[in-house]
């Protein structure tokens, strides 16, 4: 089978390799839609993500879905040939965060497509023809739900999670800074969640057009206006319910701590390619609530959740998909996503 290997900076080759076995409890899944991620891009760009670094050669990607092709024994909830959505994260089962629920901060969790942590090893990630996975991380999704869609739910469950710890009540306001596939993945789980006006930022204009197509209210380039002149001007001074970062920079740090209200919430979701990220102690008269997001939390069932959401078309994702490209084409895909070109939000490998 094809697989596309990290094997230096910007550097990406195609290598045919065995198509792998599953072990007990695990089913052998035949990849037909991968996503490209902003993290598979950090990897690609700089070799790694904080401590997390990559030894070559190495397997990025953990946005898939596919068709079920081998089951072993034990195995009950799929059958062979089921469509699927995959939760790229297994974690230990047994450590104090998973057994209280959290089972995303579990310090053992194995997420496909990262390198070694002091946890956990390397896990090769989804850009190959076949992957093994616990059953448990394949969910059937229904007809009505396409490959791409299947793929995307990995982000909308972050989406998900993050609006879940922001805990919006109807009618209150919020403002995204950084609309991405994750920060307008935010704004349209916002939006379901009740919240009534909606503030988002960023730098392109491609995604500001994104995310008034997808509900927003009011747009914002810090390019040419000030977010926090015009959030507190729009809410009589008061500022927002809660802030969302999703653009994992100092200057969207900042904003969303400013913009929200006294006593508000933040949720901060970006990844930072910095080292260390800071914010004024004046912030503290504020009692601000902040919560920091690791991925999304699989004993809330975040992904059987979104699956139920964008099969009943509750949840439109659609416009989010940008970009398409066959595996061959994978740096393209890599090099358009790094440079932000071409209007792009989600590339998505179609790996058949
Ligand atoms: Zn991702
Ligand atoms: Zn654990």
């Amino acid at each position: 089978m094809k697989a596309a290997f990290l094997t230096g900076i910007r550097q990406i080759e195609i290598k045919d390799i065995k198509k792998p076995v599953p072990r007990k409890g695990e089913v052998l899944v035949k990849m037909v839609s991968v996503g490209i991620c902003g993290s598979d891009v950090h990897y690609y760009r700089t070799g790694r993500i904080g401590s997390q670094v990559v030894k070559y050669p190495f397997i990025v990607g953990h946005e898939c879905s596919g068709i079920v092709e081998e089951i072993t024994d034990t195995v009950t909830n799929v059958s062979v040939g089921n469509r699927v959505a995959i939760e790229p994260a297994v974690s230990c089962g047994v450590c104090e965060f998973c057994i209280s629920g959290r089972p995303n901060i579990c310090p053992k969790v194995k997420f496909l497509g990262t390198p070694a942590t002091s946890g956990a090893p390397a896990i090769e990630g989804t850009l190959r023809e076949y992957i093994t996975i616990h059953a448990g991380n394949a969910l059937p999704i229904p007809e009505s739900m396409s490959f791409e869609e299947a793929t995307l739910t990995e982000v909308m469950a972050i989406a998900l999670h993050s609006v879940d710890l922001a805990k919006i009540n109807p009618g209150e306001t919020v403002a995204v800074f950084g609309s991405g596939s994750i920060g307008l993945g935010i704004l349209i789980t916002a939006k379901l969640s009740g919240a009534s006006t909606i503030f988002a930022t960023d730098l392109l204009q491609s995604r500001l057009d994104m995310a008034k197509k997808l509900g927003a209210d009011c747009v914002i380039s810090p390019r040419h206006k000030n977010p926090l002149e015009i959030i507190k001007e729009m809410t009589g001074g008061r500022g927002v319910d809660v802030t969302f970062e999703a653009a994992g920079e100092q200057e969207t740090i900042n904003h969303s701590l400013d913009a929200v209200r006294i006593g508000g919430r933040v949720v901060i979701v970006g990844i930072p390619e910095v080292d260390k990220i800071s914010y004024s102690p004046e912030i503290r008269r504020k009692e601000l609530v902040i919560h920091h997001v690791r991925r999304s939390n699989k004993a809330n069932r975040d992904l059987e959740r979104v699956i139920s959401l964008m099969g009943k078309g509750i949840l439109k994702v659609n416009p989010l998909v940008t970009h398409k490209f066959p595996l061959n084409k994978i740096k393209d895909a890599l090099d358009m996503v790094d440079g932000y070109k071409d209007g792009i939000i989600k590339a998505m490998i179609n790996m058949q």
